[in-house]
């Protein structure tokens, strides 16, 4: 049993109506579950595979989900990294081994199983990417049209092949995502799609399994949580799953949740440093990092309320910064992830340097995308193959 409830006025709503945004005052919604009546214990999930719906009990779905078996994705200690940075407990959750690359699939088998649920027949999204890419993946699975919205000429390559190979209608927009995502809105509410961005409190629902599984796999709550923010949705779902834990008595204490933004696009960072209120969108967000290049974060309100209850906080890294961690990882620790996702362990990286954590923490870094979503961006970064003439002496001469 679970209701919908206003994270501003605390109006509620029943949990069969499609709505994705506060009817009296134009908050956010969150899901709220009836606590008492949730049976389930550690030991139960223990016995189950570690995957996204090993924590059916904290998610919505009444109904047989949509699943392409989300979720278990590894744990990696970063050893060298973490060596390097005098970090010894320095972890990285790699999202990118989702079914289609990133963690937004554990949103959208939650999300596109609460569509049937409510009845919807066709889904839609604005995207950076990695949302279309998810969705047409879990559509198609669905057996229902999907519709996404992008940004015309800024999605990398990876994801714009995933959503036209699984038979999304792709529409590219002469302007950048936040206009997308109002364009997508409008249609949503005007013709009756289903709208699928982090604005819909069940995506949030998947996305939270993200702490879940950290802490199992763990074996104990971290210190630290470290995510890229785009539109904040992530870093917001995991927040509030933690938050559920503690209310089952599973885990006491919550990790500070720390985001990190690029340089070009970081309104949440500088709410954070400023002390402001609210975020201040920027009006032309631009970095490398695409999946986080968002100038008006959707989940702001549900971020900074993260952070700050957990005693967070926000930074941001250079493009720079963020390619030399993308190479570090991959080099260094063989994890092959997007840009926008090497963010959070160069975030980590900036912090350590700075002084601004203690090293013992123990730190769990989400890497939220796979190296692949963006090859053109890792192209440009390494030196070209090598080529030769097909002798043994040529090949002998290029190795020495
Ligand atoms: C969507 C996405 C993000 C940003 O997540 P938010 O929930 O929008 O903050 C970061 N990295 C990757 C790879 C993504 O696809
Ligand atoms: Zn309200």
């Amino acid at each position: 049993m679970f209701r919908l409830v206003c994270i501003n006025c605390g109006a509620e709503y029943n949990q069969n109506e499609v709505i994705y945004r506060c009817g009296k005052c134009g908050h956010l919604l969150a899901v709220e579950y009836d606590f008492d009546t949730i049976d389930v214990s550690r030991r139960e999930w223990d016995s189950r595979p570690l995957k996204l719906w090993r924590y059916k009990e904290l998610l919505p779905v009444s109904r047989e989900p949509v699943t392409l078996q989300e979720g278990g994705t590894p744990l990696y200690h970063l050893k060298t990294i973490g060596e390097e940075l005098g970090l010894k407990e320095l972890y990285a959750k790699h999202e990118g081994m989702n079914p289609s690359g990133s963690f937004k699939d554990r949103g959208m088998t939650v999300g596109v199983s609460m569509a049937l649920q409510l009845g919807m027949k066709t889904v839609a999204c604005a995207s950076t990417g990695n949302t279309s890419a998810s969705l047409a993946q879990y559509a198609a699975k669905a057996g229902i049209p999907s519709v996404v919205l992008l940004p015309a000429g800024k999605v990398a390559l990876g994801k714009v092949a995933q959503a036209l190979m699984h038979g999304a209608k792709v529409i590219a927009i002469r302007g950048n995502f936040d206009r997308a995502l109002e364009m997508v809105h409008d249609l949503c509410i005007k013709e009756g799609l289903y709208l699928l961005n982090s604005v819909n409190p069940y995506r949030l629902e998947g996305q939270k399994t993200i702490g879940f599984e950290a802490i199992d796999q763990l074996g104990g709550v971290p210190d630290r949580m470290v995510l890229p923010v785009g539109n904040a949705g992530n870093i917001s779902a995991v927040h509030k799953g933690l938050g559920e834990l503690i209310k089952l008595g599973f885990i006491d204490s919550m990790p500070m949740m720390t985001g990190v933004q690029a340089e070009g696009s970081r309104p949440v960072a500088d709410a954070i440093s400023k002390k402001l209120p609210e975020v201040i969108p920027d009006k032309n967000p631009e970095t490398i990092a695409t999946a986080i290049r968002i100038g008006a974060p959707v989940n702001a309100e549900k971020a900074l309320r993260a952070i700050r209850e957990t005693n967070g906080t926000a930074l941001s890294v250079t493009d720079e910064e963020i390619l030399a961690m993308q190479r570090d990882l991959a080099r260094k620790e063989g994890v092959g992830v997007e840009p926008a996702s090497a963010a959070s362990v160069a975030g980590i990286k900036k912090m350590a340097e700075e002084g601004l954590l203690d090293k013992d923490e123990r730190i769990v870094c989400v890497v939220t995308g796979h190296l692949l979503k963006d090859p053109e961006t890792v192209i440009r970064q390494c030196e070209p193959p090598t080529e030769i003439d097909a002798d043994l002496e040529s090949l002998l001469s290029v190795l020495r």
